[in-house]
């Protein structure tokens, strides 16, 4: 749920690829800018409105698991 207010949209996008650092910080990366101009690699969060937002379906039912359990 935390993610979800700092990250935005990402958290629950097909597109999303999280990369961390060797410290432990996390990185949002945009799988779908490679491709489409429209898009930055590394989003501005969080993303509130994205044209290129696709559910990530998994994400979406762990999501509602977790929201269960809170
Ligand atoms: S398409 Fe949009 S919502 Fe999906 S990962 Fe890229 S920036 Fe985030």
């Amino acid at each position: 749920m935390l993610d979800l207010k700092r990250v935005g949209l990402c958290v629950r996008c097909a597109h999303n690829r999280v990369t961390a650092n060797r410290r432990g910080s996390q990185f949002y990366l945009c799988g779908l800018a490679m491709t489409d101009p429209r898009l930055r690699k590394y989003p501005s969060l969080p993303v509130l409105r994205c044209e290129g937002f696709e559910l990530d379906e998994q994400s979406n039912d762990q999501g509602r698991e977790n929201e269960s359990h809170e």
